[in-house]
């Protein structure tokens, strides 16, 4: 994303289970209806099933557009997802990853298990590093996460991480006020770079 323009692409790490609550892949649904409604491309792990299938199929019913990257071991095991608009099939998880990060220009996670936790906490680390600025915001409805922020900060109260960490990520309880708080960002960050290039 050029500095100065609107939020374009955002990835979403997510669940790839069928067996979480159904409100999850509601608010999936929610979350692909507005980006598409928005004009914002989804990017993300290429699946079929669970909550990742339920935004993928959401952003395309609303008539936007989805980037499925998938390593190929992964494309029978989470059903890979051949009605997207671009779908990449990638050798190994890290290139997987890598790819998804850079064609983001911001991350949201929603509800989701191991494997959501590992993006989450990769992207908020590469963050925390100044690996990138780009924005992260997690979708927490209905509690799910509530042990995450605890978590992290615990890890300020002990100091094995400093305060500003409470910075890198932020949680919000529905689709519309995530993808607000985005937009913000994106907005601020653009109006600085025109005052202080
Ligand atoms: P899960 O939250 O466990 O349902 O996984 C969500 C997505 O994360 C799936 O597409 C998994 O393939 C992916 N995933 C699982 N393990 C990892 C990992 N170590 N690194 C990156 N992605 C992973």
């Amino acid at each position: 994303m050029a500095s100065n323009e609107p939020l374009t692409s955002i990835c979403v790490y997510c669940g790839s289970s069928d067996n979480g609550p159904e409100a999850h892949r509601r608010i999936a649904r929610e979350l692909g209806q507005l980006m598409a409604a928005q004009g914002i491309r989804l990017v993300y792990g290429g699946g079929r099933a669970g909550v990742m299938g339920a935004i993928a199929d959401a952003v395309l019913d609303s008539g936007g557009e989805v980037d499925g990257i998938i390593p190929d071991f992964l494309m029978d095991r989470e059903h890979g997802h051949r009605g997207i608009t671009r779908l990449e099939v990638v050798p190994t998880m890290h290139v997987r990853k890598a790819r998804m990060a850079e064609l983001a220009d911001a991350f949201v996670i929603l509800p989701g298990g191991l494997g959501t936790l590992e993006e989450l906490f990769e992207i908020v680390t590469w963050r925390q590093l100044g690996l990138h600025d780009k924005p992260i915001v997690a979708i927490n409805p209905d509690g799910h996460w509530d042990h995450l922020a605890h978590l992290l900060s615990q890890l300020v109260e002990t100091g094995y991480a400093r305060p500003e960490i409470t910075a890198l990520i932020s949680f919000f309880k529905s689709a519309e006020a995530a993808l607000t708080a985005l937009a913000v960002h994106t907005d601020i960050r653009a109006q600085l770079e025109a005052d202080y290039p």
